[in-house]
């Protein structure tokens, strides 16, 4: 993360644009919910999901996203906070899409790690912490589910500090827990701050001390609570380092805020923390130069490409984060891959839970461009300038299968939705060099079941997915004459993806190894950047 940087515009300095993180269950859409809440974007918690079910029904494909409970697709929402605009990127919750969430992860600023009181860091988080971390992203954390027996609070800590190696300050600290839990004493603000069991959709009174020792503490706080906070308080001071907001921004600490979201407690302290301590609208890495937030031109890419959001269009939405300057409806952009003119004239902003049209955007923000397949994921709209943001890799399969169409007369068919999905990102296709079919590659098995429900239902085209005789799929780099000779000397083994780009197929390391001998000049690579 950038320092020293000339103070950007208001309307962008004041954008936080994040994403949560978290192991199924922790709490991820509670808190969600609460978000929304306070930012005053809907009337009662609770209709996210309400809004969400009547979505899907319009809107969505998959019965399964809703027989399982996983979200498949991923989405934003804007909403406003005090004087912050927060867009909050949904990160898919499965662990099976970890290429999905990977993607999205590169258009946020910061995460919120949200973590189980009880259970502490859990396998998903930890994986979706491990990606955070190659981007040294800003993580701020949220212990929840205090209400319940959680466990003790400097073990907590521990847990992340040695699970994730990163410096955890406590911004606030949790009084008492399970039933007895009866709020947080703020650390960064010397309050109290109690929770109201009463009423989950709103936060009990804060009351303002002049620190620990304040003897009104004591006509809140029955007395071997209280001791044992002045105790805790005093050795958390002492032995834990003490927030230092640059660390927090260079993602090597993450301050830690105690709550419980289906209360609503803990959640307005984590939002102002988020305001105050989550970076502003970052420098985006491009080349041949980077694209810096506050610059008057407007550019952005493609993060995610959704299909199919209303099955009566085949039309798809591109969600888009913008990386500088201030973007108006109507627009022309120039499509850097393409080279093409696009006049965006329909874009859709995220606000709350529906989808708005959007009049204008300013750097931070992610907004939708429906679209008949232009936009691919990793491109760049600029407005002229030729720049193409990096950073957005495509991850080779990790699983491989042959795909055929329970009716041979509609190949063609399926050649077109496997291109669609392959633009999408949601799995790979590769076309054999030698042979007809298709091979698709997915990260987690069950893509193969999303996709072969999602064939069926948007082109009414029942598949067959088979075992494949390969299982590992490597991009080829090399100079044009020594990937041409290694092509043809392994044509058995070879196939090209979407984009034409040439793919080796094997079922075994010792191949990948030997090549790497024989073919100097040839590259194997497990990931290759988006075009
Ligand atoms: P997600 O899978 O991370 O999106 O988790 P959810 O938000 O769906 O929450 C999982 C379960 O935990 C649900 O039954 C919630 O009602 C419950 N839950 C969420 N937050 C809290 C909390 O603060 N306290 C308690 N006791 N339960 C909670």
């Amino acid at each position: 993360m950038s320092t020293n940087r000339p103070a950007l515009p208001a309307e962008i300095a004041r954008r936080r644009t994040f994403a949560i993180i978290s192991h199924p269950d922790a709490g991820k859409t509670t808190l969600t919910e609460k978000f929304l809440l306070y930012g005053g974007a809907i009337q009662m918690a609770g209709q996210v999901r309400a809004k969400g079910e009547a979505r899907r029904t319009r809107s969505d494909f998959m019965q399964m996203e809703k027989d399982r409970g996983i979200s498949v697709s991923a989405s934003a929402m804007s909403f406003d906070f005090k004087n912050f605009r927060f867009n909050l990127v949904d990160t898919p919750g499965h662990s099976d899409f970890s290429e999905d969430t990977y993607r999205t992860l590169t258009a946020v600023d910061a995460a919120v790690m949200v973590i189980d009181g009880a259970k502490g860091v859990e396998s998903q988080t930890q994986k979706l912490f491990e990606v955070c971390r190659l981007r040294d992203l800003p993580i701020l954390t949220f212990c929840n589910k205090m209400d319940r027996e959680a466990r003790d609070t400097f073990e907590i800590i521990d847990e992340i500090q040695e699970n994730l190696a990163i410096d955890v300050t406590p911004a606030s600290w949790p009084i008492g827990m399970g039933r007895d839990f009866l709020g947080c004493y703020d650390m960064l603000n010397d309050r109290l701050e109690l929770m109201d069991r009463a009423d989950r959709n709103k936060v009990a009174e804060t009351i303002s001390l002049e620190g620990l020792d304040d003897p009104r503490m004591a006509d809140h706080i029955p007395p071997a609570l209280l001791e044992q906070l002045r105790e805790e308080v005093e050795m958390a001071r002492e032995l834990l380092p003490a927030l230092d907001p640059q660390s927090v921004l260079e993602g090597h600490m993450t301050p830690i805020w105690f709550g419980s979201a289906i209360n609503s407690f803990g959640v307005q302290e984590l939002m102002k923390g988020i305001g105050q301590y989550g970076p502003e609208p970052q420098i985006q890495k491009a080349s041949p130069r980077e694209i810096a937030p506050e610059e008057k031109k407007v550019a952005g890419f493609v993060f995610k490409v959704q299909a199919n959001m209303d099955p009566k269009h085949r039309d798809r939405v591109a969600f888009v984060r913008l990386a500088s300057g201030h973007f108006e409806r109507g627009m022309k952009l120039t499509h850097v891959r393409t080279k093409k003119p696009m006049a965006i004239s329909n874009p859709v902003l995220f606000l709350a839970a529906d989808r708005e049209l959007a009049e204008e955007a300013w750097a931070g923000d992610i907004i939708g461009i429906p679209n008949h397949g232009q936009l691919r994921i990793g491109d760049t709209l600029t407005e002229g300038e030729m720049l193409k943001v990096s950073g957005i890799p495509s991850f080779a399969p990790e699983l491989l299968q042959t795909v055929r169409a329970g009716d041979p007369m509609k190949a063609k068919h399926l050649e077109k939705a496997l291109m669609q999905f392959a633009e999408e990102g949601a799995a790979k296709v590769f076309k054999p060099m030698i042979g007809s079919g298709f091979i698709v590659g997915v990260v987690g098995a069950l893509q193969f079941e999303v996709l072969g429900s999602r064939i069926e239902l948007e082109y009414g085209l029942p598949v067959r997915f088979d075992a494949s005789q390969f299982t590992s799929a490597r991009w080829v780099h090399g100079p044009r004459d020594a990937v041409e000779k290694f092509t043809q000397a392994n044509k058995q083994h070879i196939s090209y993806d979407h984009d034409g780009d040439v793919v080796y197929l094997t079922r075994l390391q010792w191949d990948i190894d030997r090549i790497e001998r024989d073919y100097p000049d040839v590259t194997l690579s497990a990931t290759k950047e988006m075009m």
